[in-house]
């Protein structure tokens, strides 16, 4: 290696005539310079470095001598780009300025401001380059801290507004079934790394069943206990895998996975449970830390989408009750009129196209003035009820029983003839007048009842028709002496045909 001659500086207009002093100056400002400064020949060879670059780099002189420096500083994580842009600047003998990842010595990381100037002779060739380094590793973690927040601020933005848009779906859910639709939908976009089940608790409250289930593999246990899951015996959200001391649950998917169990509260009872599972994410999975970051990110929506279904569920049951309410009866629990009349509609609307036989039977107590005339009104309300709950034993779907007001009341029998009908109402009189009704301790007397059965399209074209038949019907049983079931004369009788005996029920 031979020692190459210290470069000299040109005299510049405004410098000290005296060579001596200029040289000096020069000394001293790269001693002192708290930038690291590489002086290089033109092939890029160095020949020597300030004090700072030794500080900054933990190179000397000796190791530097003759090497080309980005060979020495720059490693495995310097931006290949950067590295061609300074190559390229080289080659063409340009100025430049790069932000740089170098090694030290040692092999720490830092952060460079680069700035390469060539230097010409006063002929004009090119001799040298020099290179100022300036630390800026500090600023660079600063930068990156801002990005990585910045990043962390648009996802969690991304999140909410995702959030949002869910619950505003959920909330527009008008059935269970289009519920657990948007909750499958919803639950695999908010959280598309686990697999997840919705559980419902039965009526009884004995198990819980699922209502939902969504993700790569949702093949989760059709019913659960309450004992079997952690949440729902501490009562409050559990989370299995981010902890030192933590159990699985019974229900849980043994695979070793993390996974989240959600306690569905609606007006302070649990009604539910929102289970979520993360296969892939076991302890030999992912780098630890990053599925530990990941798995709290997504607690914190579990918990919010917990929130959500929970008030959706009750908003659904809430629409639900106020509709049964807008369609029953609440004294027998009968459908209503209201009820009644879409039904028989979109019944004959079926039938019509299939030609099928719907009949109507038309029921009213037999001297029910007189009974509460005779026993009170309350003990005429116990009959009522009675008669509902026996109607509703005899008419079972697809026939509905409704009370359309009073004492009367109105069976919807689609897809039965005549005569089944008619049978059926006689069935029921007979269950009637066997009936013993108490209100109270007092035993009520014997009632009875009369029926008229008419049908589509038999015994009229529409239904205000054939109702209005199966009322005539009725009250031509009220007249033959009341207690039995009268069928409605047909619409376009034969000439010299007339309607049968009157039948008593049975
Ligand atoms: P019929 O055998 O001819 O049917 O005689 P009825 O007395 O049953 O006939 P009507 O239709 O004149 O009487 C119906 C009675 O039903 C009148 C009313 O006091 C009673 N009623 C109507 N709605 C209710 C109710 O919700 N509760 C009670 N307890 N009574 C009612
Ligand atoms: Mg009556
Ligand atoms: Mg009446």
């Amino acid at each position: 290696m031979t020692a190459r001659p210290a470069p000299v500086p040109d005299a510049a207009p405004d410098d000290p005539p005296d060579p001596q002093a200029r040289a000096l100056y020069a000394e001293l400002v790269l001693r002192h310079s708290a930038d690291a400064v590489v002086i290089t020949d033109a092939a890029r060879r160095t020949l020597w470095v300030n004090e700072t670059f030794t500080a900054l780099s933990g190179y000397t002189l000796a190791d530097m001598l003759d090497k080309e420096p980005g060979a020495v500083l720059q490693g495995p994580q310097t931006d290949r780009a950067t590295i061609r842009q300074l190559a390229e600047a080289s080659r063409h003998r340009r100025e430049v300025r790069v932000e740089v990842m170098n090694y030290s010595a040692t092999g720490m990381p830092y952060w460079v401001d680069l700035r390469m100037t060539p230097v010409h002779d006063r002929d004009g060739r090119h001799t040298h380059f020099v290179t100022t380094l300036r630390d800026i590793t500090e600023r660079k973690a600063l930068e990156d801290q801002n990005e990585a927040m910045r990043q962390a601020e648009t996802m969690r933005q991304a999140e909410r507004q995702l959030l949002a848009q869910t619950s505003e779906w959920l909330y527009s859910a008008r059935s269970s079934d289009e519920l657990m639709m948007v909750v499958r939908r919803a639950m695999h976009t908010l959280i598309p790394e686990a697999d997840g089940a919705l559980y419902i608790y039965a009526d009884a409250r004995d198990h819980l069943a699922c209502a939902a289930s969504w993700g790569t593999n949702p093949d989760f246990a059709a019913q659960i206990g309450p004992e079997d899951c952690w949440a729902l015996r501490r009562g409050r959200a559990y989370s299995y895998g981010l902890r030192a001391i933590e159990f699985p649950c019974d229900h849980a998917r043994d695979t070793g996975a993390p996974f989240f169990c959600l306690p569905i509260i609606a007006h302070g009872e649990t009604i539910g449970l929102l289970h979520l599972s993360f296969e892939g994410f076991e302890d030999t999975g992912l780098l630890r830390a990053m599925r530990e970051q990941v798995l709290r990110n997504r607690w914190e929506i579990a918990l919010i989408c917990a929130e959500q279904i929970s008030l959706a569920i009750a908003n659904v049951r809430l629409r639900q009750q106020l509709h049964e309410q807008s369609v029953r009866d609440p004294l027998t629990g009968l459908w209503n009129r209201r009820w009644f009349h879409d039904a028989a509609a979109r019944a004959m609307g079926r039938a019509g196209a299939a030609g099928a036989p719907v009949s109507l039977i038309s029921v009213d107590v037999d001297h029910f003035k007189r009974f509460n005339d005779d026993h009170g009104h309350d003990a005429g309300d116990r009959v009522l009820a009675a008669v509902g709950a026996l109607l509703q034993d005899h008419f079972t779907p697809p026939r509905a029983p409704c009370r359309l007001g009073g004492e009367e009341f109105l069976v919807l029998c689609p897809d039965t003839s005549t005569e089944e009908a008619q049978a059926r109402a006689g069935a029921f009189l007979d269950a009637l007048r066997g009936l013993q009704i108490t209100n109270g301790a007092e035993t009520l007397p014997q009632i009875t009842a009369s029926a008229g059965v008419a049908s589509h399209p038999a015994h009229g074209a529409t239904l205000d028709a054939v109702m209005k038949a199966a009322d005539s019907a009725l009250y031509t049983a009220k007249a033959q002496g009341r207690d039995r079931v009268i069928e409605a004369p047909e619409r376009t009788p034969r000439r010299g045909a007339r309607s049968g005996p009157p039948r008593r029920g049975g």
